[in-house]
């Protein structure tokens, strides 16, 4: 039997917390001035074309002059229908004209004008993903780039640690190191059996615990959330999320189990992305335990999961 470590995770208060706003930051430009044109030298294909200073097809050229006049100069996102203007035809986007009562550009009094030539142009282009600085190399029609964007591999995490004042994100490699120098009371402990004590656990109110474990390699985040639903109803969920992607964490399983007064209680399940947000936690397949197992497992207030991860393949053999 291995030996046991205990670790005394840190405690905070916590509540549901709603994602931040993902910002658009690529392809920044200046005003709605002037709009450089990339030309990239294009092999010509063996054909005896008289125009030999053509460098890349004419439409793309023309496509990519479009897409960049659908730069908002506020966010630098695209501009997507509804796109509006000022009275003296500055271009904005409709999320930026909700927050903006002046032109960005020239300061006059905005008022809610439709640029509808504009619209048009926008509905028949291409644009980058806005993870293109992330390593995302997609194209879309303005229908498809919001759907692909929320699904999109590249886009960036969030911080998984549940304090909804930390609005960090970033790539997944980052994520970790944010966790552990930002989050000081986040504990790391190695090993694929090890022991989650969460301390206090009948202390009122909604709280969290989480520790990361290292395994395989890898770093899973270990949860225990208490989640006040009305009077005198808690429940406790516990959860092992992957500090990885959703395809990355389908090669694992964990164990969960509690130990206590001769009882025993044992769970088993594939750990989830941090990809997955808190607040779907109350729907997703955790262990969830009531007030009165918690009070049978814990002793002197303290619970104490034995978390154990393991290679899918190597699961079925133990
Ligand atoms: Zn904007
Ligand atoms: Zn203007
Ligand atoms: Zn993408
Ligand atoms: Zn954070």
């Amino acid at each position: 039997m291995l030996p046991r470590r205990q670790s005394a995770p840190a405690l905070a208060p916590q509540q549901s917390r709603v994602p931040p706003k993902t910002q658009e930051q690529q392809n920044k430009q200046e005003g709605d001035g002037q709009v450089a044109l990339q030309r990239q030298p294009q092999q010509a294909e063996g054909t005896n074309s008289s125009n030999v200073l053509c460098e890349r097809p004419k439409e793309t050229v023309i496509s990519d002059f479009l897409v960049s006049l659908l730069e908002c100069p506020v966010c630098f996102g695209y501009m997507m229908p509804p796109i509006m203007q000022c009275s003296r035809g500055h271009l904005i986007c409709s999320s930026c004209r909700h927050k903006l009562n002046v032109c960005p550009v020239c300061r006059v009094t905005l008022t809610n004008i439709r640029n509808l030539a504009m619209e048009k142009v926008a509905s028949k282009l291409i644009f980058p993903c806005k993870h293109t600085c992330y390593g995302c190399r997609m194209r879309l029609s303005y229908t498809d780039k919001k759907t692909h964007e929320e699904d999109c591999e590249f886009r960036p995490y969030f911080c998984p640690y549940p304090d909804e004042k930390c609005v960090w994100q970033g790539p997944l490699k980052d994520v970790y190191k944010h966790l552990v120098t930002t989050h000081e009371n986040v504990i790391t402990m190695d090993g694929n059996d090890i022991i989650f004590l969460a301390t206090n656990v009948n202390l009122e109110g909604a709280l969290d615990w989480t520790m990361i474990q290292s395994c395989h390699g890898r770093h899973f985040l270990l949860s225990l959330e208490k989640i006040h639903l009305g009077e005198g109803c808690q429940q406790y969920f516990a959860a092992c999320r992957m500090i990885g992607s959703m395809r990355d964490a389908s090669d694992f399983v964990y164990n969960i189990s509690l130990e206590a007064n001769n009882r025993t209680l044992k769970w088993q399940s594939k750990p989830r992305s941090i990809r997955e947000s808190f607040v779907a936690f109350t729907n997703a397949d955790f262990l969830v335990l009531n007030k009165s197992t918690v009070e049978l497992f814990s002793e002197d207030g303290n619970l104490a999961l034995n978390v154990i991860i393991s290679k899918a393949n190597d699961a079925g053999e133990e």
